[in-house]
C-alpha cells in the first residue's frame, strides 16, 4: 500500500516493446516442476510456526479488523458501483488523489489473508479451520455471475477503465488461493469457477485489441499490481497444459511494459542497467515473478536481458538479511542496514519471486537467496513470543517507535512498530506474514526428469509419485539451526534419483552413501529397498562478510548474526481479542557497536551463540560481545562500522 501522491518518476513517454516480445510463444522448458500445493507439509519448527500464525494473527485476522473482512463483502453483495466514491480503511495518511487505491484495498487484505490461511490450515490439517474455509470456498464461488465473472465490480464498470482499478489484482489475489485449494483437495468444481473466471478476463480483454494497463494517471497501485495476474495463468497453465495461459502471460507483460506508468519492470526501464530502482518495493520485487515468466514463456534474449539486468538492481536494493529495502519507496537508492527499511510484503514478494527463478532454472543459488530471506529478513521481522510483525524493519534495528530508528520526523510513519493487523498503515503486511511460510514449504521439493529434488532445506515431509510409484520422504532435521539431515525414503522398488541442493557456504558434506555432485547439489543414485535413510552432515562456519556500506557482518550457514540490544517494551494499543497488542521497542544501551574483530568463537555450549570483540560506544573499550541468528531478535545490530 502507499501514497502514490508522492510518486518518483517523471511521467515517461509512450514507449515501443521490443518485437521480439510479440513472437508466438515458444517456452523454455521449466528446470523442476513444482508439486501441487499440500504434497509438502511443513515437521519440527516449521509446522510450529504455521500452526503459530494459525492460533494468532493468520487464523484471526477476520476478528481483528472485521470491518475490512466480515462487513465488505468486496467481491459479493458490495462490489463496486459507480455510485461508491470513497472507502474508511483506517489509514492514517494525507488526504488526496491516492486514496482511489482504498476502493480496491479491502480485496488486497482479504484475499492475499486467505490465501495464507488456507494454506496453512491446508498444510497442518487442522480441521476447525478447514471447516470455516471450505464454507468460505464455496460462498466465494457462490458469488460468480452466469458469464463467470468473480471479481470486485459491478456489470457497468468490469473491464472498462482507463486509470487506476483493482480488477486484476482482485482477481489475482483472490484466484492464488483457491488454485491452493484447488491442489490440495482435488476438488474440481473450485478449479471449474476459476478457469471459468479467467477466461472471462482473457475474452473481456482480448489480446488483439485491448489495453487492461492503459492509464491516464501513470500512478497507480492497484492497476500495476495486476500485473499479477501472470502468477495465476502460469499456476492454470501448470495445471492444464493450455498455452492460451502463458500467451496471455506475455501479453500482459507487454501491455504492462508499453504503458505509461511509473513502474520499474518496464521492459525499457530494465534495459537500461544505469537506471536504478525506484519504485513502490513491493511492485518491483513481485514483477520480477512476470518477467521471469515472460522470459520463460518467450524465449526472447530481450527479456533474458532485461532480466539478467533486473536480478543486479535487486541485488544493490537487498540488506546482508535478504530484505528488499523500500519503505515504501525504493527511491533510487541502494540497501543500507541502518538507514533503510524493508517491508514484510517485500520480503514475501522477493521471496516467492526467487523461488520460481529457483524451479524455472534449477540454478542452485536462487535457493540461497530464499533461505536468506526466509530464516533472516522474514524471521527478523517476527516477534519472537506474540503473534505480531513489523511492518517496517531494518537489519541494524535500534528502536522500534514508529520511525525508522527512533526518527520522528514524519508524524505518519507508523510502520517500525509490531502489531498483529497495522491498521493505522494498511492490512498489507500482516496478510502477506501468513503466506510467508507456506510459500517456503510448497518449494521446499521439486521434480525433475530423474526423480525428486530437495530444494530447500529444513523439516519437511513430501508424498508424491515417479513415473506412477508411490514415494515418500520425511527430511528430519532442525536446519537452519542445526546442520545434520536425515531423509527417510520409502519408495520400495522405485528407481528415481534423489538431489539434494548444497547450500553455497557449504563445504565438504559427509554422507552415509555414494554421491555425487553436479551444479550446485547432491546426487543419489539407487535403486530403492524399503525404507531407507539418508544422512547428510552441513558443516557451517562463521565467515566475516561486508556490506554495500563497507560495514562487517557475520554469516553462520544461512544464518546472519546479530548482538541483541537490550530493549524496554510499551504496549500503545490492545485489541478486542486478548493476547493481541501493539508494541513499541526503546533501547536502553548505547549503539553502534564498532570495530568487529574477525575473530569469532562458537558456537557455544551447543547453542547458536557465539563470542566475538568490538568497541563498546559507551565506554570506549573493546570487549567481549554476544551474537545470536537475527531470526528472533528484537532490537538489534547486524553490521559494525569499522571506525
Ligand atoms: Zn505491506
Amino acid at each position: 500500500m502507499n501514497a502514490l501522491k508522492r510518486c518518483l518518476l517523471s511521467a515517461t513517454s509512450f514507449l515501443l516493446v521490443a518485437s521480439a516480445t510479440a513472437q508466438k510463444a515458444r517456452p523454455i522448458p521449466e528446470k523442476l516442476h513444482p508439486l501441487p500445493f499440500g504434497s509438502v507439509r511443513p515437521q519440527g519448527w516449521l509446522r510450529q510456526q504455521v500452526e503459530d500464525n494459525l492460533a494468532g494473527f493468520t487464523g484471526h485476522l477476520d476478528s481483528l479488523v472485521p470491518k475490512l473482512i466480515l462487513q465488505d463483502d468486496i467481491y459479493g453483495t458490495d462490489r463496486l458501483t459507480p455510485k461508491v466514491k470513497s472507502k474508511d480503511v483506517g489509514a492514517e495518511g494525507a488526504p488526496g488523489e491516492w486514496q482511489v487505491q482504498f476502493l480496491w484495498w479491502n480485496s488486497e487484505t482479504q484475499s492475499n489473508w486467505r490465501d495464507g490461511y488456507i494454506r496453512s490450515a491446508l498444510l497442518v490439517q487442522d480441521t476447525l479451520h478447514l471447516a470455516r474455509l471450505r464454507r468460505y470456498v464455496y460462498r466465494i464461488l457462490a458469488t460468480q455471475d452466469s458469464d463467470g465473472y468473480i471479481g470486485i465490480y459491478a456489470p457497468s464498470l468490469r473491464y472498462r477503465f482507463d486509470n487506476e482499478n483493482g480488477e486484476l489484482w482482485a482477481q489475482a489475489t483472490l484466484f492464488r488461493g483457491l488454485l491452493a485449494w484447488y491442489e490440495a483437495t482435488g476438488e474440481e468444481r473450485v478449479r471449474t469457477a476459476v478457469e471459468r473466471a479467467v477466461q472471462l478476463t482473457m475474452r473481456s480483454w482480448p489480446i488483439a485489441t485491448a489495453h487492461p494497463f492503459k492509464t491516464v494517471n501513470p500512478n497507480v497501485g492497484g492497476l500495476s499490481h495486476g500485473l499479477m495476474f501472470t502468477d495465476v495463468l502460469e499456476n492454470l497453465y501448470r495445471i492444464s497444459g493450455n498455452k492460451t495461459y502463458l500467451e496471455y502471460l506475455l501479453f500482459c507483460y507487454r501491455d504492462f511494459s508499453a504503458a505509461v506508468i511509473n513502474e520499474d519492470a518496464q521492459l525499457r526501464k530494465l534495459l537500461d542497467a544505469t537506471l536504478p530502482l525506484k519504485g513502490h518495493g513491493v511492485h518491483t520485487y513481485e514483477h520480477l515473478r512476470s518477467v521471469a515468466a515472460a522470459y520463460q514463456v518467450s524465449g526472447d534474449t530481450v527479456l533474458q536481458r532485461a532480466l539478467a539486468n533486473y536480478l543486479r538492481k535487486i541485488a544493490v536494493a537487498t540488506a546482508p538479511s535478504g530484505g528488499p529495502v523500500g519503505d515504501e519507496w525504493i527511491g533510487g537508492r541502494g540497501a543500507d542496514a541502518t538507514r533503510r527499511g524493508y517491508e514484510y510484503c517485500s520480503i514475501q514478494e522477493l521471496q516467492h519471486s526467487y523461488s520460481e527463478l529457483l524451479f524455472k532454472t534449477g540454478t542452485a543459488q536462487w535457493g540461497d537467496q530464499v533461505e536468506r530471506i526466509f530464516f533472516n529478513a522474514a524471521q527478523g521481522a517476527r516477534h519472537p513470543h506474540e503473534s505480531s510483525i513489523a511492518y517496517l524493519k531494518s537489519d541494524n534495528s535500534y528502536q522500534m517507535t514508529g520511525g525508522l530508528n527512533g526518527d520522528t520526523s514524519d508524524k505518519q510513519q507508523v510502520r517500525y512498530k509490531y502489531s498483529p493487523v497495522h491498521q493505522d498503515a494498511a492490512v498489507c503486511c500482516v496478510p502477506n506474514a501468513g503466506r510467508v511460510a507456506p510459500y517456503y514449504v510448497q518449494y521446499m521439493w521439486g521434480q525433475d526428469a530423474e526423480g525428486l529434488v530437495a530444494t530447500l532445506l529444513g523439516p519437511s515431509e513430501v508424498r508424491t509419485r515417479f513415473k506412477g510409484r508411490p514415494i515418500r520422504i520425511t527430511e528430519e532435521t532442525g536446519y537452519p539451526y542445526n546442520y545434520g539431515i536425515a531423509f527417510n525414503v520409502e519408495g520400495a522398488g522405485a528407481s528415481f534419483v534423489l538431489k539434494i541442493r548444497k547450500p553455497a557456504w557449504s563445504g565438504s558434506v559427509r554422507m552415509n552413501v555414494p554421491f555425487e555432485e553436479k551444479d550446485g547439489y547432491l546426487v543419489v543414485r539407487r535403486k530403492w529397498r524399503g525404507r531407507e535413510r539418508i544422512e547428510l552432515q552441513l558443516q557451517p562456519a562463521v565467515t566475516p562478510a561486508s556490506d554495500a556500506q563497507g560495514e562487517r557482518f557475520f554469516t553462520y550457514g544461512p544464518l546472519v548474526l546479530a548482538r541483541e540490544i537490550a530493549a524496554v517494551p510499551k504496549a500503545v494499543k490492545a485489541y478486542f481479542l486478548p493476547g493481541f497488542r501493539d508494541l513499541h521497542y526503546e533501547r536502553a544501551q548505547e549503539v553502534p557497536f564498532r570495530n568487529a574483530d574477525t575473530t569469532v568463537t562458537g558456537p557455544l555450549t551447543g547453542r547458536l551463540l557465539f563470542e566475538a570483540k568490538a568497541i563498546n560506544p559507551a565506554t570506549g573499550q573493546m570487549q567481549t560481545i554476544h551474537l545470536v541468528p537475527m531470526g528472533g531478535t528484537i532490537l538489534r545490530q547486524v553490521t559494525f562500522p569499522l571506525k
